[in-house]
């Protein structure tokens, strides 16, 4: 069984956690011949051969100037190319990085690469016969050899063997992938950052209250609406744009009155339903099944997609898209350079109930009575990566950049810090209440209401 793992080396030198799923499932299959592809700087060479000692045979780094500043779609090309030269049975991905973190380059890398395709994979139950049986988010799933898994944080990476020896690394450039340099790195990428700001979202101006009040705040929460998107509506209007699904109506909406609703179908049908329309603009829902296809249609009609847009703008007569970026610190301002301009936007809250009761690592030895006090509200459980990692709570719990990202109307952090990677998850809530005893923890900054007490 041939089996290629798409990994990239982070801003801090290292593995991301989803790469680091999917490299530890491709070597935990039986008669797997493991190979790393990336892309990267030349320097990338030395990371990889240190990964090898892992357990994989050897490692591919696609390096070439013409290959740099690439976004999703330019570098699921040039990696289409590689598996193409590579043939193999198996494709794992992380679901995403943490520098774009848009889990769009797997399923365009199917789509370029002529690959099945199943996203959201905690799991390989069987192999044979050219199939592949599954254990996804969405539950079990099926999908034919050869196939492209986008992998969850599931497992963690094995540490290398005393003996271990490391691989063979090759380094191929444009002209070893046979690459049309036209469709390569910034100049072959559809879509550009015009510029990046810190990240203002979802900081609020918190007004300290005593436990006494908490009941109160949350009633009064709950008679709010949460506002859907970050901005107001745009002067500048755009001529038609396409909703696939009827969630991003409401973003639809701040940029045009011409919405044409397109049904959730397969990516042939979109492509060619899209085509004879024309819009200005498609937009798409930001959850999992919506995202991969529109990846998959963006890859098949070579459009440039942004991913997770928390709001959107016409400027000049061209669509702004604006999103989170670099786990949460930074606000990127995207335009597109193809046309239909496409994004996903920001619209899954992810939770069904009104109050999240999110639980940290503050709280850990208090999960009884965080629950109790849910209960009264009928309030979902959420919990930090710290609460997940050390096994007082499941994934599917978790809120943040690498768990799910909801905005019910009320959200009440208990023994939770404020780190980046959680707020990503949560800022677009109605109204936040932090209860703990640090009045310095940084999630007060992203709170309505802050009582500073043990819970
Ligand atoms: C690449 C990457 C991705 C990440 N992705 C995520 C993600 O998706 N989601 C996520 O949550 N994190 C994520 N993290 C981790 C994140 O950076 C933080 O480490 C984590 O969110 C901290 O969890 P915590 O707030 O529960 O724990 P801590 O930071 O330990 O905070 C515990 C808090 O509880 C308070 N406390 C103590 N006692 C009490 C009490 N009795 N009552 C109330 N409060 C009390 C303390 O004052 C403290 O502020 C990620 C990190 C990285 C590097």
């Amino acid at each position: 069984m041939r089996v290629v793992v798409c990994v990239r080396q982070g801003l801090d030198g290292e593995l991301g956690p989803f790469d680091a799923s999917a490299y530890e499932m491709a070597l935990s299959l039986a008669d797997a011949e493991v190979t790393l592809l990336s892309m990267g700087p030349a320097t990338a060479s030395e990371w990889l051969l240190r990964l090898t000692r892992l357990g994989a045979q050897k490692a591919i780094l696609l390096s070439d100037k013409a290959l740099a500043g690439a976004d999703t779609l330019a570098t699921a090309y040039a990696l289409s190319l590689a598996v193409g030269r590579l043939a193999p049975d198996l494709v794992l991905c992380g679901r995403q990085t943490l520098i774009g973190d848009t889990a769009q380059t797997g399923p365009m890398l199917a789509e370029l690469a002529g690959f099945d395709l199943a996203t959201g994979v905690m799991g390989i139950r069987a192999l044979g016969d050219g199939r592949a049986l599954l254990d996804t988010r969405e539950g079990e799933a099926e999908v034919a050899l050869p196939a492209l898994l986008t992998v969850e944080k599931v497992g963690t990476l094995r540490l290398p063997r005393l003996r271990s020896r490391v691989g063979e690394v090759e380094v191929w450039n444009a002209a070893a992938l046979g690459a049309d340099v036209a469709r390569c790195g910034l100049g072959g990428s559809p879509t550009r950052v015009v510029k990046t700001f810190e990240n203002q979202t979802g900081k609020r101006k918190c007004q300290w209250i005593s436990m006494y009040e908490l009941d109160r705040v949350i009633r009064e929460g709950l008679g709010k609406q949460t506002p859907l998107a970050d901005s107001e509506q745009s002067g500048e209007r755009l001529a038609r744009v396409c909703i696939v699904g009827e969630s991003p109506r409401g973003f639809a909406e701040l940029v045009s009155d011409d919405i044409v609703l397109l049904p959730l179908t397969d990516a042939s049908e979109l492509a060619e339903r899209i085509t004879a329309l024309s819009p200005s603009a498609v937009l798409w829902a930001s959850d999992s099944a919506s995202k991969q296809l529109a990846a998959r249609v963006a890859a098949r009609l070579r459009l440039g997609l942004c991913a997770d847009c928390t709001s959107l703008a016409v400027e000049g007569g061209e669509l702004m898209m604006i999103r989170p970026a670099l786990s949460g610190s930074v606000i990127a301002k995207i335009r597109s350079m193809t046309l239909p301009a496409m994004a996903t936007v920001r619209t899954e809250s992810g939770s069904v109930s009104d109050v999240i009761v999110g639980v940290g690592m503050g709280v850990k030895d208090d999960l009884g009575r965080v629950r109790v006090f849910a209960e009264r509200y009928g309030a979902e459980l959420c919990a930090s990566r710290r609460l997940v990692d050390n096994g007082y709570a499941t994934y599917d719990m978790q809120v943040g950049l690498t768990g799910k990202v909801v905005s019910p109307p009320v959200y009440v952090a208990v023994g939770i810090s404020g780190a980046v990677h959680h707020i990503a998850g949560m800022q677009r809530a109605g109204t936040v209440i932090a209860i703990n005893p640090d009045k310095n923890a940084p999630i007060f900054d992203y709170a309505d209401y802050g009582i500073v007490a043990e819970f």
